[in-house]
């Protein structure tokens, strides 16, 4: 049995029932094959597949909290510390009922690669909670996020693990956080990102996700017949950070955004997404994207999934896993879409990935189409350890060359190996040799 095989078969005996981790495991070492066969005697004895799937250390923990009435609540909460091959551990924190260890661990297992891909010098981590903040007042967000923290702090540092936010967790709650771990450890330093402009955050993070999302989309569509985004129709998927802003900067780069959605259903737009009211219903009032079509006649509203029945040029995935399976992936085809970059992490099935690339259509994976936030996040981190504040333009110029440069290395991996226009090997591969290089050099560990 091949050694990707066999790590494929013990990865699922020794972690049942994390079916988001054997998938992501699956899809990043399904591409190594090639790399893996090359070196498979040394990476054979040096256990380097084995080490490099089982995360350095889990902590999962209690999180109980009192609510508005008096009553008590106990939630989980993990955190995963991945790999610290090439740095401190680097990944947000997800507040989503949804969350359990295999989730974490997925999007741990990717946040390895991805940061790799940046350029910059941060490892892999994730963490986050069951929790659900939809619905929640401001103290009990508080009141959560500050248990959340008293146990976390424990295990984090400006030069260990920096977690940052994820689906559910925003300024809000970066903040409680933060001033969480400053009243414990008496520490003002750069231990999370994503933080507030008047205590160390950086400009352009909040933006950083889906600016470099539509960036990197620039950048294949040019390196692919010269085109762009101007005058296309684009579905995006979430109304969330990503979402948001990906939305903004796909409309100055004269797009057409026409659907975007949350749990609840999807609105589209005839005209045209009005940013400015997305963002008052979805960042100010924090209500539900059905408001957006109360408000604006152009709209409609529709319950559930089908987003993608939408017609479109590009699609960009920006709400959660497993969102576009096989079926909307042929409905996106068929109605004429010609490129796919995903803005969440691990939107698409396995299968629905398969069909885009066996069908000739751009597919730019999460790894490389979404590190523009954790790239911006290492920025932060530097700019905190310089106690230096750098300008929007500088952030957003420094953002844009890191994407090209994934784009970049992405592009060359692919075409090293044979597979020209497959940029999902390419960013698996570019990614892995960096992090497999460095484990290399630090020895058994
Ligand atoms: P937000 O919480 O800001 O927004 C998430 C959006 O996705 C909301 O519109 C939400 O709808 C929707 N959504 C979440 N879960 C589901 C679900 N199960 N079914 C349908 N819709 C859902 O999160 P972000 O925008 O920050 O994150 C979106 C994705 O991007 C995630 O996969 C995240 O891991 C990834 N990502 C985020 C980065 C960042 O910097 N924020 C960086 C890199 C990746 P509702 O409100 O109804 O739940």
């Amino acid at each position: 049995m091949s050694y990707v095989d066999e790590i494929l078969e013990k990865l699922i005996i020794k972690n049942p029932s994390e079916m988001e981790f054997h998938q992501s495991a699956k899809e990043v070492l399904e591409s190594l094959r090639v790399v893996v066969e090359k070196n498979e005697e040394i990476f054979r004895k040096e256990a380097l597949l084995e080490r490099l799937t089982e995360p350095e250390r889990i902590i999962s923990f209690r999180v109980p909290w009192v609510d508005d009435n008096g009553q008590v609540h106990v939630n989980k909460g993990f955190r995963v510390q991945f790999s610290s091959a090439i740095g401190p551990y680097k990944g947000g924190l997800r507040l989503h009922p949804s969350v359990n260890q295999g989730i974490v661990k997925f999007l741990g297992f990717e946040q390895i690669f991805k940061n790799a891909l940046t350029g910059l010098p941060i490892g892999g981590g994730k963490g986050g909670s069951d929790f659900d903040p939809k619905g929640k007042s401001d103290r009990e967000v508080m009141a959560f996020c500050q248990s959340f923290m008293s146990e976390l702090h424990k295990y984090i540092g400006a030069d260990t693990d920096v977690p940052a936010g994820d689906i559910g967790v925003g300024a809000r709650e970066i903040g409680y956080m933060y001033g969480q771990y400053k009243r414990l450890t008496g520490l003002f330093e750069g231990v999370l990102t994503g933080k507030g402009l008047t205590y160390g955050g950086s400009l352009t993070r909040t933006e950083a996700t889906g600016y470099g999302l539509v960036y990197i989309v620039e950048e294949m569509l040019k390196h692919n017949g010269g085109k762009n985004f101007k005058d296309k129709k684009v579905v995006i998927s979430g109304s969330g950070n990503v979402a948001i802003y990906a939305t903004q900067k796909a409309q100055e780069l004269g797009a057409k955004v026409v659907a975007l959605s949350d749990s609840s259903g999807y609105v589209y737009d005839k005209d045209g997404i009005d940013l400015d009211l997305i963002k008052e219903i979805k960042e100010v009032k924090r209500g539900r994207i059905k408001e957006y079509a109360d408000a604006k006649d152009s709209a409609i509203f529709t319950v559930g999934k089908g987003i993608w029945n939408v017609p479109c040029d590009i699609a960009l995935p920006c709400a959660t896993q497993n969102e576009l399976d096989l079926e909307d992936a042929k409905i996106l085809k068929k109605n004429g879409c010609s490129a796919i970059a995903e803005g969440a992490n691990m939107p698409c099935t396995i299968e629905a990935v398969d069909y885009f690339l066996e069908n000739n259509i751009l597919f730019m994976p999460g790894k490389a189409a979404n590190a523009g936030g954790v790239a911006t996040s290492a920025l932060e981190m530097s700019q905190n350890s310089q106690r230096l504040s750098w300008t929007f333009e500088e952030v957003d110029s420094k953002l844009k060359d890191i994407m090209l440069n994934i784009f970049a290395k992405t592009n060359e991996a692919s075409k090293r190996y044979g597979l020209e226009g497959n940029y999902v090997a390419g960013a698996n591969i570019a990614g892995f040799e960096k992090v497999a290089e460095a484990m290399q050099f630090q020895g058994i560990c």
